[in-house]
């Protein structure tokens, strides 16, 4: 084989013949999860800082695999993207979310995760608001979590998309806040009501002055702005209490609870209630 043209022999190597044949077989193989609803929302509950309670879950995605079990959300989210297929699996999982969290107390919120990529797409309201009044989920009830890298991509449509999510009435929270760049323009000059500390500041917050020194300057900021703050990755109650004492709005982590299924969600409620 390749032996007119010794250059293209690379192409037929086992190995990256093995690894594309994989990479191609996973995109198949979304097309069918996702239209088989095997593509399944976990949650994973947010509370406010200054009394513990409970103000909603995050929306975080799953892959069930017949085989594989359920799979991370980083090795098929950028498939999805890459192929076109991350407007379908966002619609299939928030109408998941909402029939489940149209169970729970009124007042718990869902926060939905939207890929960078959606933001370039000025019909993405519509296709939200088309999915939210099929489950009669009221767009209150609803925060969406988008990253600085979604920003940047294309301004102009970005701050259409979220200007029209506020004026719906749909809090637009920032991710991973502080791993990006340009943080600070972004936050004045994007419709944002709340940001959410990435997790690798409060994992380090104890053991690094400059992390801590970092999450007291946000947290100063975020309030002079008039801006929420979350907490991720919160793994120890000590730390939950002391971003409490400081000004952080809310907390999510571990120490709280992992992301969990559906079906866990009514057992968590009673145990909290019955604590
Ligand atoms: P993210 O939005 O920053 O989500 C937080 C991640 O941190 C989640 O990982 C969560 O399980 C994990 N986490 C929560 N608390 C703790 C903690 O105390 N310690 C540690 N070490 N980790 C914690 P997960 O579920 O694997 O999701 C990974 C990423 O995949 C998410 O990061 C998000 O960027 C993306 N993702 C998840 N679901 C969706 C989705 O439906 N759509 C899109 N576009 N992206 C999604
Ligand atoms: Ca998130
Ligand atoms: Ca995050
Ligand atoms: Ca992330």
């Amino acid at each position: 084989r390749a032996k007119a043209n010794p250059g293209t022999y690379r192409f037929f190597q086992p190995a990256m013949d093995r690894e594309l044949k994989q990479t191609l077989r996973l995109q198949r193989d979304l097309h069918t999860a996702i239209a088989n609803g095997a593509i399944v929302p976990f949650y994973q509950p947010f509370l406010r800082l200054s009394d513990n309670s409970l103000a909603g879950f995050e929306v975080l995605a799953r892959w069930n695999h017949p085989i594989r079990g359920f799979i991370s959300p980083d090795a098929f989210i950028p498939v999805a993207e890459e192929i076109g297929l991350i407007g379908q699996l966002t619609t299939a999982i928030l109408r998941q979310a909402c029939l489940d969290a149209s169970k729970w107390p009124q007042n718990l919120k869902i926060s939905v995760n939207l890929s960078p990529v959606q933001l370039k797409e000025v019909s993405l309201p519509d296709q939200i608001y088309r999915t939210l009044r099929t489950a009669g989920f009221p767009p209150q009830r609803l925060e969406i979590e988008i990253t600085e890298t979604g920003l940047v991509n294309d301004v102009t449509t970005a701050r259409a998309i979220l200007t029209n999510f506020r004026t719906a009435g749909i809090e637009v929270a920032l991710d991973d806040f502080g791993t990006g760049y340009s943080s600070l323009q972004n936050l004045r000059s994007f419709p944002v009501t709340k940001l959410k500390i990435d997790k690798s500041f409060v994992r380090s917050m104890n053991t690094d002055p400059q992390s801590k020194s970092l999450v007291v300057g946000i947290l100063a900021m975020s309030k002079s702005l008039g801006i929420l703050t979350t907490a991720e990755g919160i793994e120890e109650a000590g730390e939950g209490v002391w971003l409490g004492s400081i000004g952080c709005d809310y907390g999510q982590g571990y120490c709280y609870a992992k992301p969990m299924r559906g079906e866990e969600v009514p057992a968590f409620l009673n145990s909290r209630a019955a604590a």
